[in-house]
């Protein structure tokens, strides 16, 4: 009986299997044409100041409406994209249009993108940038590139050279979900980055886990040393938003503040107060 519940279970995710790399290779097929049919949209998130609140920039989400499937998440399809070598056309779409966008805002704050590692590498990310940059007239100190350890693990040449002209162009380097990589203090001993992005999971549990809270001390006293700002994800609660602002952490990010927004409510979010009265109607 044993042995065949055994055998129907390992038949049963078999079938899983075989269903999961049919259901990759069909949205595979399908990324590389959607995103010249514009089936891609950018959801903008706020980071705000934490001690005011008041919004000092937004991160661009990408968001793929499927013609069938509805919103697909980005953690499902990016990493497909990067299988499929569809991401620099993807990465250099996402660019453009965080920046045609974010000349349009009423308020000059800065829109961060998210850059994959397999587009840092093998895409002219700076000649990219700054053709968006000067096609859209927005200034370079508006454009953030967030970056994951990943993105940076071989310190080659290429790479050196490669952050040495975006720094030329004058963008900001974020090091996103810092903490979850194997070597994260050496890529800050190495690259100047603007801005310390400290990963959710070290927020989740605060103000309650007496390690997190040290952690995120540590990490804010590091990058504040190096005159490099913080930024915590995904904080939820008024406790983490407390707890954060006392480690002296500088800015913000979180559903508490603003769940990801489509570009159209993004001139309703910058109108004077409308954060702050966001976060009374959640406390
Ligand atoms: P990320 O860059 O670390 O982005 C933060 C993720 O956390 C976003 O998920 C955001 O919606 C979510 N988040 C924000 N606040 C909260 C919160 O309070 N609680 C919780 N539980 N989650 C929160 P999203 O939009 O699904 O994106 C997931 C990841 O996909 C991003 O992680 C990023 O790595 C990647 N991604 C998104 N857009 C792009 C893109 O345009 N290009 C590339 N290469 N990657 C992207
Ligand atoms: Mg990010
Ligand atoms: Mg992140
Ligand atoms: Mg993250």
């Amino acid at each position: 009986q044993a042995k065949r519940n055994g055998k129907n279970v390992f038949r049963f995710y078999q079938a899983d299997m075989d269903e999961e790399i049919i259901a990759r290779r069909a949205i595979g097929a399908e990324l590389q044409v959607a995103v010249e049919r514009g089936e891609f949209v950018l959801y903008f998130q706020p980071l705000v100041n934490a001690a005011s609140k008041k919004i000092q920039g937004f991160e661009a989400l990408v968001r793929w409406k499927h013609p069938t499937r509805g919103f697909v998440s980005p953690a499902e399809f990016i990493p497909i994209a990067e299988e499929i070598g569809a991401i620099s056309s993807l990465g250099g779409w996402v660019i453009d249009e965080a920046c045609r966008l974010a000349v349009t805002w009423p308020t000059p704050v800065p829109v961060a993108v998210n850059i994959s590692p397999i587009q840092f590498r093998h895409s002219d990310l700076p000649q990219i940038v700054s053709d968006a940059l000067r096609r859209h007239e927005l200034p370079a100190h508006r454009l953030e590139l967030e970056l994951t350890e990943s993105a940076l693990l071989e310190s080659t040449p290429a790479t050196q050279k490669m952050l040495h002209r975006l720094g030329e162009i004058g963008v900001r380097l974020s090091l996103d979900d810092f903490g979850t990589g194997y070597s994260s203090l050496s890529y800050l001993r190495r690259i100047s980055f603007h801005k310390i992005k400290i990963d959710q999971s070290f927020v989740r549990n605060l103000p309650e886990d007496e390690r997190d809270m040290s952690i995120v001390r540590a990490i804010v006293d590091i990058a504040t040393t190096m005159g490099v700002a913080t930024i915590a994800e995904g904080v939820e609660t008024e406790d983490q938003s407390r707890a954060l602002l006392a480690q002296g952490c500088h800015q913000l990010q979180g559903y508490l503040f603003s769940k990801p927004v489509p570009a159209e409510d993004v001139p309703l979010l910058l109108a004077p107060g409308s954060v702050e009265m966001n976060v009374n109607a959640v406390a």
